[in-house]
């Protein structure tokens, strides 16, 4: 029977595999994700979750903790966007930071999370930056005040530069914020404007610049920028987005992302009529970029990410991707406890509601399915560009070895012949998520039953021939 996880040879064909969705996954393994019979009590779960790794008053379990902050308004919506909710309203958002800052103290009260050290604490959204100064004050010091923030802490604002004056800038300063990650996006004022953007591309690097005169080496200031933008030639996405990032800006860490487009977001219309970058393309770019930052003596971070110096750490983006605890407050915030994950309430009237009958207000909780855990085995390397068979003792990945190196997906480093270890090409990085997935499926299908390896074959085939 055909091995669903070896990758084709033939160049056009690898790709259109590799960009398909739906490969055969752990996640798809029959038998794991069942629904329970009873959607378990929300209440009752929180109620029962602790800091994994030891007791609530171990400071030296191995499993970080991190809290993560959602403020779901927005200035306005951005074409690309996938994640609007709210817009912005000075009265709505002063009272969203009241009943936040009800939620933290009743968590904080309870006493289950505040003895063991915060590692990260992360401002999402929406826009965290649209909060005023005094807002920003209140809930950073608030947390400051009832947790116990680790003196290396990474506390990260996310937010855009448009309205984040001086005034919020130094709030942030004063009340232990160590990181800013802004949505950049684009450093060309013309797209910027297409996306909903506001500043132009020379207020933008000004307003980095000014940021950074305030700051000092206290803040570490990070953007995201798109490339494969509808309106975007490849030439200005190095020339006038990826080397200004070297050449003129504050910057200390930079995400660098192919445009994922979400279904019904404005700018599907747009990439629907106009088209976009070719898969070949947006790979050429990565690659281009991802040398051309490594050369200017940029430290990669992870297969998106890159740090300028030992400011950024980028410690967020990975804990979020490698299991940690993840204790979620706000409206819509996602989080994770042990082998729980956490939603929150995602309409702000519920959420309002809530939070006033003393409730913590979490919408769904759901139990992980076995094939989690093996992923993020699987993630901790891969995202970091690697990949080391030995760390997965119990799995012989012999097979697919061989065709992966011919398919160009990773090359080996070991420096003996037992020692197996790959790195990931630029073709593997641009596709880790998909070779992630693929991994823990091989995995998975490696410690299957019998019949759950004849069905997951018959899966993946069913997927090749309808990809
Ligand atoms: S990109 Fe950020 S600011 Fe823009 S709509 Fe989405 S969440 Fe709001």
């Amino acid at each position: 029977m055909m091995n669903p996880f070896l990758l084709p040879l033939d160049r056009e064909e690898l790709l259109k595999r590799l960009s398909a969705r739906g490969a055969p996954h752990g996640g798809m393994m029959p038998g794991t994700m069942k629904p329970p019979a009873q959607p378990p009590d929300p209440q009752t779960v929180w109620k029962s979750l602790r800091p994994t790794g030891g007791s609530p008053s171990s400071a030296t379990a191995d499993v970080p903790l991190v809290i993560y902050v959602h403020i779901p308004f927005c200035i306005s919506r951005c074409s690309f966007c996938g994640f609007y909710r709210n817009r912005t309203d000075d009265a709505a958002i002063e009272e969203y930071v009241q009943r936040l800052l009800v939620e933290i103290d009743r968590v904080a009260d309870e006493g289950v999370f505040t003895k063991k050290p915060v590692e990260v604490v992360y401002f999402g959204g929406g826009t965290p930056t649209a909060l005023t100064a005094d807002q920003l004050r209140r809930t950073v010091g608030r947390l400051h005040e009832r947790f116990n923030i680790a003196p290396d802490c990474e506390f990260t604002i996310e937010g855009r530069l448009f309205a984040f004056d001086d005034d919020r800038v130094r709030s942030c300063l004063e009340s232990g914020v160590n990181r800013f990650s802004f949505g950049v996006q684009s450093f060309e004022t013309e797209l910027r404007r297409s996306l909903g953007r506001r500043l132009s591309r020379e207020d933008t690097l000004a307003r980095l610049a000014r940021i950074k005169e305030i700051c000092g080496d206290r803040i570490a200031l990070v953007a995201d920028l798109i490339y494969g933008l509808p309106g975007q030639t490849q030439e200005d996405w190095m020339e006038r987005n990826v080397k200004t990032v070297h050449l003129e800006s504050a910057l200390d860490g930079v995400d660098l992302y192919s445009l994922k487009v979400f279904p019904g977001s404005p700018i599907a219309k747009r990439v629907q009529e106009e088209g976009n970058w070719s898969e070949e393309d947006r790979l050429a770019r990565h690659a281009e970029a991802s040398d051309y930052l490594a050369v200017q003596g940029w430290k990669q971070l992870s297969t998106t990410h890159w740090g300028r110096n030992a400011l950024e750490r980028n410690l967020y983006n990975t804990y979020a991707k490698i299991g940690v605890d993840m204790v979620p407050f706000g409206c819509g915030a996602g989080g994770f406890i042990g082998d729980w994950s956490i939603m929150q309430e995602g309409d702000l009237a519920k959420y309002r509601t809530a939070v006033d009958a003393g409730l913590k207000p979490i919408d769904m909780v759901m139990q992980s399915p076995p094939t989690r855990r093996d992923s993020i085995r699987f993630t901790r390397m891969t995202d970091l560009g690697y990949f080391d068979p030995s760390k997965i003792p119990e799995t012989d990945i012999s097979p697919i070895i061989d065709n992966w190196t011919q398919a160009g997906v990773w090359t080996p480093v070991g420096r003996s012949p037992r020692d197996r270890r790959f790195r990931l090409t630029r073709l593997g990085e641009f596709y880790q998520t998909k070779l992630n997935s693929l991994l823990t499926g091989f995995h998975m299908a490696a410690h299957a039953s019998a019949l759950d390896k004849m069905r997951m074959m018959s899966a993946g085939i069913a997927s090749k021939l309808k990809g």
